[in-house]
């Protein structure tokens, strides 16, 4: 049913009141199912629209799009949408910081530690010198990326098991939010084989030491990119160094659509919030500021490739790697990260003027409030 936004907001006001782990009757759960379809509907005629006036926009293997240089766009984004997928490799279970849209928010000093001279790869824990057997058994993947919060707390570490997977030709990039990084370490880790260094950007407010250390790390490093969750204070801080940022010669810029869980969703209730295919949650603005940047892009002709990490990319990856593992038509990896939805984080949505559901319905017989008994 194409439920109304009045119907939808006294339906979702009334299920944010229930106790969290509250069973919902069927109808009441269809009820739920088409609001989150009309939220989302009229989020994604919105990203359609700002599409339509993006002129020369490619595509990564049809999964995800991009702006500007496909020269320069990230081996390491192919590799993960269109080949053996995002091959996890954990070590560091440490942060220097405490950033508003971290998955880990609220718990950074409590995430499981992989142990002294360990690795953790798709469940399993390694010692650096079982790199080889392990790629003799499974085969190498195409490329492997250094994911677990911030890998420069311990850097010293990572040199030795780059050095083995680079000796086995298989493309490694790294996440960083850059505070830490120097020469020395940038010179290692290229010395030891490292592709691609990725820099969160957003976790400090485009501070001007991470930007020179964009610029260091392309004195080095094969590839050098800036991802970060697309966030209000992200854009606002781009524009205002947008000249020293493209100065310091990144290859390439993966805006993530800002997705929510348990730990950081607090940070953000009050946005309007929509649900991409009954998975990641997010503020509608993420999507919107990354489509303003890409314009930009365009417009202003950039010396790099901008690509848009949304939630579709982030299905479509799920997509790509359950394909490789041979797993059943249709099945993915992507799924909602909140053991029920969470009600309240749509009230703002449904009370926002400028979400418009383009076609609305009476409820039908036995959907109001109060003639639900099944
Ligand atoms: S830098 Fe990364 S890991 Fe550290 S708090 Fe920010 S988002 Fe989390």
């Amino acid at each position: 049913m194409k439920i109304s936004k009045k119907d939808a907001l006294m339906w979702f006001e009334f299920f944010a009141s229930l106790p969290y782990d509250q069973q919902l009757l069927n109808r009441q759960e269809e009820i739920v199912t088409d609001v989150l379809s009309q939220i989302e509907d009229a989020q994604e005629r919105k990203i359609r629209e700002l599409y339509s006036g993006l002129e020369e926009v490619y595509d990564i293997g049809g999964r995800s799009f991009f702006v500007g240089d496909p020269e320069k766009i990230s081996d390491g984004c192919r590799a993960c949408l269109t080949e053996s997928g995002l091959n996890a490799v954990r070590k560091t279970n440490r942060c220097n910081l405490r950033c508003p849209f971290c998955y880990n928010y609220g718990e950074l000093d409590e995430q499981p530690p992989i142990g002294e001279g360990y690795w953790e790869i798709g469940g399993s824990y390694f010692r650096a010198g079982d790199i080889p057997s392990l790629i003799r058994i499974q085969g190498a993947p195409k490329a492997v990326a250094y994911v677990y919060l911030e890998p420069f707390m311990e850097i010293e570490k990572y040199y030795g098991i780059i050095k083995v997977f680079s000796e086995h030709g298989v493309h490694q990039h790294m996440y960083t939010n850059g505070t830490l990084a120097d020469r020395d370490n940038l010179k290692r880790l290229a010395d030891a084989g490292l592709n691609e260094l990725r820099f969160n950007l957003g976790a400090t407010d485009c501070s001007d030491k991470v930007i020179e250390n964009i610029a260091l790390a392309k004195q080095y490093i094969p590839k050098v990119g800036i991802e970060t969750p697309m966030t209000r204070e992200f854009y606002k801080g781009f524009l205002e160094k947008q000249e020293a940022i493209l100065s310091a010669g990144a290859d390439f810029m993966n805006l993530a659509e800002l997705h929510l869980n348990e730990n950081n969703l607090q940070n953000y209730l009050g946005e309007s919030m929509y649900m991409y295919r009954r998975g990641y949650l997010s503020p509608v603005f993420s999507h919107i500021l990354t489509l303003e940047l890409m314009k930009r892009c365009v417009r202003e002709g950039w010396d790099m490739a901008v690509h848009d990490c949304c939630n579709r990319t982030k299905f479509m990856r799920g997509l790509n790697l359950k394909a490789h593992e041979g797993g059943c038509f249709g099945s993915g990896e992507y799924a909602m990260e909140f053991d029920t939805v969470p009600y309240e984080a749509f009230l703002a949505a449904l009370k926002d003027p400028d979400l418009i559901f383009t076609e609305e319905e009476p409820l039908p017989p036995g959907y109001g409030v109060g003639e639900i008994f099944f």
